[in-house]
């Protein structure tokens, strides 16, 4: 699974720091949380088709986090788009997407879902489920967390030949978790033949946020979390009056979430580099980094 860092900025573009987007690129799959202003641009240098995606995120109704949505579907649209697209986000999604794409009269031919959502498991998928719980901010926001589905175990084929599980169809059986009779009449069952699976990766994604409590009572042992790291530590008072974070205290979620790796992002166009945010935090969380805009992340589980 890749994840592209397409805009790391906060609030306002830089030409080093674009608005929020990040895209998870899983097999042919494209889900796209928050869609900044400058979204398309980013896809195209990091060379991602549009066309893959298949679900958006949104994190909250902030400017930041939305205008580039309208410009995208639009895009799609005249890219004479049939595959069907869902959004998801706060209240009042719905509205703001069905008047930009009234207003500016774009032809959408393909299915497109708007979901407003609250909390709870929002998308479920074969391969993943994305969930989705209240941010700390000032406006109704988002947090989400998507979960890939667990890595099924290993296959043993030299247990399988000892005991006797031939043809080639019968471990195809015992592989989808069937048990089965051989054709010397032995039951066999998927443990048998076949390790443990283990769990899929977790990522999180906190979208604008002060610290949030609630967040740790909903998930622990997250691979990546992409946190809101607006501010550092000397503009601290700012961060509780906006409700946004700083990047310490993305680093202490990090902690608690019993997180892996903790990206920091909506840093604000007031620094010019996020070396102070860099250090700040991996004095709490050590394995902290701080993505530029269009760097990539393979994230193997
Ligand atoms: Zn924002
Ligand atoms: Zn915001």
């Amino acid at each position: 699974m890749k994840v592209y860092f397409l805009g790391v900025g906060g609030g306002i573009p830089s030409l080093d720091r674009t608005l929020p987007a990040i895209a998870i690129v899983h097999k042919r799959h494209i889900l796209l949380f928050d869609c900044g202003e400058g979204t398309q641009l980013q896809l195209q240098r990091a060379k991602l088709s549009p066309q893959r995606i298949t679900q958006i995120f949104i994190s909250h109704l902030h400017g930041d986090h939305v205008l580039g949505l309208p410009g995208l579907l639009s895009t799609m649209a005249m890219q004479k788009r049939v595959k069907p697209v869902s959004v998801f986000g706060p209240t009042g999604i719905r509205e703001f997407v069905e008047v930009m794409l009234n207003l500016t009269q774009a032809q959408i031919e393909f299915d497109l879902n708007i979901n407003e959502v609250e909390k709870g498991i929002i998308s479920q998928h074969e391969e993943y489920k994305v969930e989705c719980l209240s941010a700390n901010h000032n406006v109704p926001a988002l947090t989400f967390i998507l979960r890939m589905a667990d890595i099924p175990g290993r296959f043993y084929p030299a247990k399988a030949d000892k005991l006797g599980v031939f043809p080639q169809s019968l471990r195809k059986e015992l592989v989808k978790g069937q048990a089965i009779v051989t054709p010397e009449g032995r039951r066999v069952t998927p443990d048998e033949v076949i390790g443990p699976s283990r769990p899929g990766a977790i990522i999180v994604y906190t979208g604008d946020t002060a610290p949030n409590p609630d967040l740790a009572t909903h998930v622990k042992n997250v691979d990546l979390l992409i946190h809101d790291a607006t501010f550092a530590e000397m503009h601290k008072e700012k961060a509780a009056e906006f409700l946004h974070s700083t990047a310490r205290q993305a680093a202490q979620t990090a902690v608690q979430l019993e997180a892996k790796q903790l990206a920091l992002v909506h840093i604000s166009p007031r620094y010019a580099s996020s070396e102070m945010h860099l250090n700040e935090a991996t004095q709490v969380f050590p394995n902290t980094f701080a993505p530029k805009d269009l760097e990539m992340l393979h994230l193997r589980k």
